[in-house]
């Protein structure tokens, strides 16, 4: 799994002081607590409803006044176990023709979109395969889903091409067939590089997997190589997070993602909190910025820069000063964005979008030749205004300007009690009147500054 974590930036956040590890798990440190949620849209998805299905309906069928850039995701909802800290979409249980029924069905989306005047002769920017599980899929089904895609949205002009896998799943053959598929950027959940980590919380893959498959991607020579990891993970220690960040970095990839464990409501660790009363086993707040922030000086050590909140380039080599993550720089600057699979979500036109996520529903809509919406939402042009802001700032910096220019609007007016806010508590700094850079404190916790940047409406509201 990879959450949609959008672009990257030239700058590097101010320091702060050091952290005394000693200290990171002290009386005052904050507990990670359920329902905590890593935002990737706005407003928030509890505003989208099956109502508003007419509106998208609208765009879908107009071509579109102005020429946006224009992007595919395609969702593959299965794996071999469920993370214990997964709030994904997935299933485990489905055989070889289930997944064959599925992928058809998939492609029949794509192709009927492929005709529709929003989408017709508009070339693709960048397409994602994301999940789930993509490479968990045989070979012979992802080529049938690969050439079914690509004869109806031609892709060749594609900038890039995303591939999401599981370590454990992947053979020499799938790596050549996405080579072969025209992946540019291949990325390896890693997650963690301790064995006992990894079974604790429900990964199916052990590290043994990692170094069988790592010879075989170094061979396929991809654009760009991303490992994920997870600050967090139940079990991590000081000594574990460190022995996996000289494992990384030993990994040598293009580009670095870290995630701080989050507990939203439906993850086997919240429902165990929950239901059964469990303690919570996931390390406090102060304690995971302290291991992100620890991550984040260790690889810029090493050569790699600040890309946004979550991501490290190399700050030479292939990846550099490329703007190489296409998939997040257009999302967050509005792109519009096919989202195509169980419960995918995307964008046209001003009008968000959210599939079905029952897996009857989804299956039966294709079978009948309709596109499987479940709920939408039509933006206003302050909610667009907003939505680019708030996921911009995830990059930790920020010009005004386009802002200014595309919504005519001062984001330091319209937003001034916010970025006040903020700045006293010392998470930004406005340059110039211009450029708002995030502090390292902010960069480490910025999905929970972004709700004081919500209309009043949606500070409340429920994410999902
Ligand atoms: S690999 Fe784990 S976290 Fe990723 S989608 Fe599958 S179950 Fe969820």
């Amino acid at each position: 799994m990879s959450r949609t974590e959008p672009t990257k930036t030239d700058s590097t956040p101010e320091k702060r002081p050091p952290v005394n590890f000693s200290d990171a798990r002290g009386p005052s440190a904050s507990e990670t607590e359920v329902g905590s949620v890593f935002v990737s849209n706005y407003p928030p998805f509890s505003a989208w409803q099956a109502d508003a299905l007419p509106e998208y309906e609208d765009v879908i069928e107009q071509a579109p006044e102005r020429a946006s850039e224009l992007g595919l995701y395609l969702h593959i909802p299965f794996c071999r176990k469920r993370c214990k800290f997964c709030y994904f979409r997935v299933y485990i249980d489905r055989n070889a023709d289930q997944i064959q029924h599925y992928l058809d069905s998939l492609a029949r989306e794509v192709e009927i979109y492929s005709r529709k005047p929003a989408v017709a002769d508009r070339p693709l920017k960048f397409v994602y395969f994301g999940g789930g599980t993509p490479s968990y899929v045989a070979v012979k089904h992802m080529k049938q889903l690969w050439n079914r895609v690509r004869a109806a949205i031609p892709w060749d002009d594609v900038e890039e091409v995303t591939f999401e896998c599981e370590p454990g799943t992947l053979t020499e053959s799938k790596v050549h067939t996405y080579r072969e598929m025209g992946v540019t950027r291949l990325s390896l959940g890693i997650e963690n590089f301790d064995d006992a980590i990894l079974r604790e919380n429900g990964r199916a893959h052990e590290t043994k997997e990692i170094h069988r498959c790592l010879p075989w991607i170094r061979e396929a020579s991809f654009d760009q190589l991303n490992v994920d990891l997870i600050a967090g993970m139940v079990g991590e220690t000081w000594e574990t997070w460190k022995d996996t960040l000289e494992k990384t970095i030993d990994v040598d990839p293009d580009s670095v993602t870290i995630y701080q464990m989050e507990l939203p409501f439906n993850t086997v660790y919240s429902q165990g909190i929950l239901k059964d009363g469990e303690p919570v086993k996931v390390a406090d707040w102060e304690t995971k910025r302290a291991w992100n922030e620890y991550a984040i000086d260790r690889l810029c050590e090493v050569g790699y820069e600040v890309s946004s909140a979550y991501t490290l380039v190399k700050s030479s080599g292939k990846a550099a000063g490329e703007g190489r993550f296409v998939y997040r720089d257009a999302l967050w600057h509005g792109a519009d964005m096919l989202g195509t699979g169980i419960a995918s979500f995307g964008h046209m036109q001003g009008v968000h979008i959210q599939n079905v996520a029952s897996w009857n529903d989804y299956l039966d809509s294709l079978a009948e030749g309709r596109l499987p919406w479940g709920r939408a939402y039509k933006t206003s042009a302050e909610d667009l205004l907003t939505r680019e802001l708030i996921l911009q700032m995830k990059l930790g910096n920020l010009d005004l300007q386009p802002f200014r220019e595309k919504y005519g609007v001062d984001p330091l007016d319209r937003f001034f009690g916010a970025f006040e806010t903020l700045e006293g508590e010392g998470m930004l700094r406005i340059r110039d009147r211009r450029h708002v850079e995030l502090s390292r404190p902010g960069l480490l916790r910025v999905d929970s500054l972004l709700s004081n940047f919500y209309a009043e409406r949606y500070q409340n509201a429920r994410y999902t």
